[in-house]
């Protein structure tokens, strides 16, 4: 779908709006953390059943990955991983932690340059390495990308395509990297969740571990189910080299 487009744009970050989920929605009651976590392992999530949001953590694995990994298995979370080839390679045990305890990983680049500002072969380049060092520590391959900084042009959709990924976005931000606070970290990320929301957070951001707890039990404690990015977008059918959410301007 994002191929009608003849030239080449540079998507900026996706600045969607998104409304805050119905008041309504909030009276749902808090599912008892044990009995809920074992119920909701025990089947897929089905996003055109329940409320899904996906949580994504970008650059890592970061320095504080293995604190959030143990929120996120005591509160029996999924979230998705765009790593960096780099991290993985510096801090593989995470990433074997993350598949191990069903998370998804996707592919976000090896160094973080701007796919649109270097060559089609090294943006082969970036992504194959950071594929083979997932595979090494983990022994999956993504199926996802996200170029850096969301930047994306027919160039990189077309490698994308190569690789037979689509290219997932997001939907809202946690603005974690600029705000630097836990509560307002938080109340950024509460205020823009929506129902099959996609936001992006970093698990770099010191702040942004320390405010997942909570974070996450407000979201279940809301309806949300935590999921990964596939579960939410399963029903748009993306294919290699398709960009969702589609960027402005890209809209055939
Ligand atoms: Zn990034």
């Amino acid at each position: 779908m994002s191929r009608q487009s003849n030239s080449l744009l540079a998507i900026a970050a996706v600045t969607l709006a998104l409304i805050p989920a119905p008041a309504l929605a909030d009276t749902t009651p808090t599912p008892q953390a044990g009995k809920a976590a074992t119920a909701k392992t025990a089947k897929p999530v089905d996003c055109a059943q329940v409320k899904c949001i996906a949580l994504t953590f970008d650059d890592g694995p970061g320095k504080y990955a293995g604190k959030l990994l143990d929120t996120l298995k005591k509160y029996d979370a999924k979230v998705t991983f765009f790593l960096e080839g780099q991290y993985v390679k510096s801090r593989p045990s995470y990433v074997k932690r993350m598949a191990q305890e069903g998370h998804e990983l996707g592919n976000h680049s090896y160094k973080h340059p701007k796919f649109t500002e270097i060559e089609p072969w090294a943006i082969r380049s970036e992504i194959q390495k950071t594929q083979d060092e997932i595979k090494k520590a983990a022994g999956v391959e993504p199926k996802i990308l996200r170029p850096p900084y969301g930047l994306a042009d027919l160039q990189v959709t077309e490698v994308a395509a190569e690789f037979d990924m689509p290219v997932v976005l997001w939907t809202a931000g946690s603005r974690d990297w600029d705000l630097k606070d836990v509560e307002a970290i938080k109340k950024q990320t509460l205020e823009v969740a929506a129902q099959d929301g996609i936001i992006l957070m970093h698990d770099w951001v010191k702040q942004t571990v320390e405010a997942m707890p909570s974070i996450v039990k407000t979201l279940q404690s809301r309806g949300y189910h935590l999921v990964k990015v596939s579960d939410v977008v399963k029903k748009h059918e993306l294919k290699p080299g398709d960009v969702f959410p589609l960027p402005q301007g890209w809209e055939n």
